[in-house]
């Protein structure tokens, strides 16, 4: 293939959370070659495997283009007309009888790498009106939500580690070095953790497996799973102990410090470094190391949050921020300003609050909007009034990502109706009476709506379709469009157009409405000559971005940010260093960080009646894989190379203990299920830790997965129990979770 044969175009990888620029080359009609941007303002050429698979990803040939519905016990390819004529069929009955409660929703990860998942899925949620909301949030990062929630008054309100200016990173449950980030948008993670080395600073790793990011740590601490707000505690209370409490800039907008003063006394690091196996004078090393630091951030991330006392640990983790004076400074943990927003300038708000409704079946709050997802069988198998008797999944496999997945899979083939926005036929969606399948990334258009929220810079980058769409693939916001009409009730043949129109119309009149200087003097009308875009989502997206941070205001600040903007500069737009942003940020009742909260307080009473608590021998946790983003990428032949992953890591200590040895295979057996997965005996776990990944298990049966077939691995999730949950937060408990272990007595055992 030659220069001439081919073409170049750039593009932001979709494929996770870090933002990276993509050059790619294209021949023809189709993408050949991917690598990283050398140009781009944030990620400077860095690309992973995920990314460098860009091209193989998107020609999947398993991948689906046309509309899938049911037959019998296969699904075959109909017209786009027909499948939302079998939706409509399906879902308005069922609101009709049982009402929009018997409808749930489930929402998986990838939504928040799309436009069409930021513009479209809140008029849906809205327009279904379901409190049977849930997500891949709650086996996520819920914990963070509501902390930051109770902190700042806004559960988005995320802070961040400068990690390119901070002298002493702490890292807890967290592994950049092969995730990117999580919760902090920081493309090539390592080549930043290496200039924190390269300028003298340090960088500390507490986690029960030795990752790669421990590896190259300077130090590396084994913590029991489940365990880091104790630790975190025993640091809380060395720094109010040995008077190294400074709030630096912060002083007059904290409140709370002297009540959390008080909930820190149980948690000496003497009564604490028993159960997280830190040694206790580690635990005021650090205190002291974070203290002393001319700056610090300390970072948690799904270790953090998968555990029982998620939220608690989340909270502490900005509680040690604030604390040290690094709460909204530079090297410290900082918000980020992202271009589609408009930035608050007066503290004070609502607050945050939970338990709008509560769940049916076990009563647990509502959170955020939505539902545990770990109540979702319940609410499926249990009659009565408001039984959920229909899904919609929109890029989500929760028959693999969520506890005690067995029992859903079980749920999911009981329910009335199922339809699934999803380029799969996966685990989950070969329930589903009608699979929609959106185009894939080549051919939409991408800004991230929720990663430029968390980027350790503020930038901003939009990449257009590289390759025109076939005319019969039909986009994502179109479907999400067809959806909201039919639940609502205008029917399946309706024009889409109309309802990208009005959104767009909402979104020009709340600018109008504001009042503020986009506006001035405009009416919706005069804005709407001057919005720019091909595509709905294009035009959604230049309002946000002249009326946001940087906007141009429609032409009053020429130099500003707009769409037009953002398509000449295919490398992105830098927009600098993160900048204090408090107190104007806050939305809490009182407009100061608010340490306090009674709830927060009410689960420190339970972790400390949980300090005495008889510890399990053996338990399991996840880890995550450079080659592997949740279940979604097992279906590419670049990224399943080399030797097997989904193995059972065990340290020799308790192999030998157990009796088994490298390449045996061992039965994994917890209250929820049983499974056997290949022994790979490794220092890298600490003892009485066992470690499989998760995102695995493709040996289900009616699935088109050809490659995953061939390499499917075992489901993590049939061992963790779907009634473990952080009481706070509502999200699983993914980590820690008690296992028993022994060889398998003859071949692979499932339950
Ligand atoms: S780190 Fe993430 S964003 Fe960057 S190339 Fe890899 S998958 Fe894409």
């Amino acid at each position: 293939m030659t220069a001439e044969t081919t073409r170049t175009a750039y593009r932001t990888c979709p494929l996770c959370e870090a933002a990276c620029g993509l050059e790619l080359t294209i021949a023809g009609e189709q993408v050949i070659a991917a690598r990283g941007d050398r140009d781009h303002v944030f990620s400077h050429g860095f690309v992973c495997p995920k990314g460098a698979a860009f091209a193989q990803l998107s020609a999947d040939p398993d991948r689906l283009r046309r509309p899938l519905v049911r037959r019998g016990d296969q699904h075959v390819e109909v017209d786009w007309d027909e499948a939302f004529r079998t939706v409509e069929a399906g879902l308005r009955p069922i609101v009709e009888r049982h009402g929009p409660h018997a409808i749930a929703l489930y929402l998986g990860n990838p939504n928040v790498h799309t436009m069409a998942g930021g513009l479209y899925l809140p008029t849906l949620l809205r327009t279904l009106g379901s409190r049977n909301i849930f997500s891949a949030s709650t086996v996520d990062q819920m914990p963070k939500h509501v902390s930051c929630g109770y902190l700042y008054g806004n559960p988005l309100a995320i802070p961040v580690p400068d990690v390119d200016r901070t002298d002493l990173l702490l890292v807890l449950g967290a592994n950049p070095w092969e995730s990117n980030g999580s919760l902090a948008t920081a493309a090539d993670f390592p080549g930043r953790l290496k200039a924190i080395q390269a300028r003298g600073g340090r960088f500390v790793v507490v986690d029960p497996r030795r990752t790669r990011t421990a590896e190259h740590a300077d130090e590396h601490l084994f913590i029991r799973p489940g365990t880091d707000a104790y630790l975190l505690f025993g640091i809380v209370h060395t720094l109010f102990a040995e008077g190294l409490v400074n709030l630096g800039r912060l002083a007059e907008h904290v409140t709370g410090v002297d009540e959390v003063s008080e909930l820190a006394l149980a948690f000496s690091p003497e009564r604490v470094t028993a159960v997280c196996a830190v040694p206790a004078e580690r635990i005021r090393g650090l205190a002291r190391e974070l203290a002393a630091a001319p700056t610090a951030a300390v970072y948690g991330r799904i270790g953090t949050c998968t555990v029982e006392f998620g939220t608690l640990t989340s909270w502490l983790v900005d509680v040690v921020n604030v604390l040290t004076g690094n709460l909204d400074r530079p090297g410290g943990v900082m918000f980020p300003l992202a271009a589609h927003l408009r930035p608050r300038t007066r503290a004070g708000g609502k607050g945050f609050k939970v338990g709008r409704w509560h769940s049916r079946v076990r009563g647990l709050p509502e959170v955020k909007g939505e539902l545990p997802v770990a109540t979702l069988a319940d609410e499926i198998e249990t009659p009565g009034d408001e039984q959920v008797r229909a899904l919609v999944t929109v890029a989500g496999n929760p028959v693999l990502s969520t506890p005690n997945s067995d029992r859903l899979d079980r749920a999911l083939g009981g329910l009335d109706f199922m339809v699934s926005v999803d380029p799969y036929l996966n685990e989950t969606t070969r329930h589903a009476d009608v699979v929609l399948p959106p185009l894939d990334a080549t051919r939409k258009g991408h800004y991230d709506f929720s990663f430029l929220t968390l980027a350790v810079r503020n930038f901003a980058a939009y990449s257009p379709p590289v390759l025109p769409a076939d005319p019969a693939d039909m986009d994502e916001c179109d479907i999400l469009a067809r959806l909201t009409l039919i639940v609502s009730g205008q029917g399946a043949a309706t024009d889409p157009a109309a309802l990208h129109e009005r959104l767009l119309e909402q979104s020009l009149q709340r600018v109008v409405s504001a009042a503020a200087p986009p506006a001035a003097g405009h009416t919706v009308a005069e804005l709407r000559t001057l919005v720019s875009g091909d595509h709905p989502a294009e035009r959604l997206l230049d309002v946000a971005l002249r009326t946001g941070a940087y906007g141009d205001f429609f032409g009053a600040r020429p130099e500003g940010l707009s769409l037009t903007r953002l398509l000449a500069s295919p490398h992105g737009v830098d927009l600098g260093p993160l900048q204090p942003r408090l107190p104007g940020l806050l939305q809490t009742p009182s407009g100061t960080v608010e340490l306090y909260a009674e709830p927060i307080a009410a689960d420190v009473e339970r972790l400390r009646g949980a300090l005495d608590r008889q510890r399990d021998d053996l338990v399991l946790v996840g880890r995550r894989h450079l080659r592997s983003n949740n279940s979604w990428m097992h279906n590419v032949p670049a990224l399943m190379k080399g030797r097997e992953r989904c193995t059972l890591h065990i340290n020799p200590v308790d192999a030998a203990r157990l009796a088994l040895a490298d390449g045996d295979d061992a039965e994994v057996m917890s209250r929820s299920g049983a499974l056997s997965a290949r022994v790979e005996v490794t220092d890298r776990v600490m003892p009485g830790v066992v470690s499989l990944p998760h995102g695995w298990g493709h040996d289900l049966p009616g699935t088109r997965m050809s490659v995953a077939a061939a390499h499917p691995g075992v489901n993590s999730n049939l061992l963790t129990d779907e009634f473990a949950i952080d009481l706070l937060s509502g999200n699983s408990v993914l980590n820690g979770i008690p296992v028993q272990v022994k060889a398998a007595a003859a071949g692979p055992v499932t339950t």
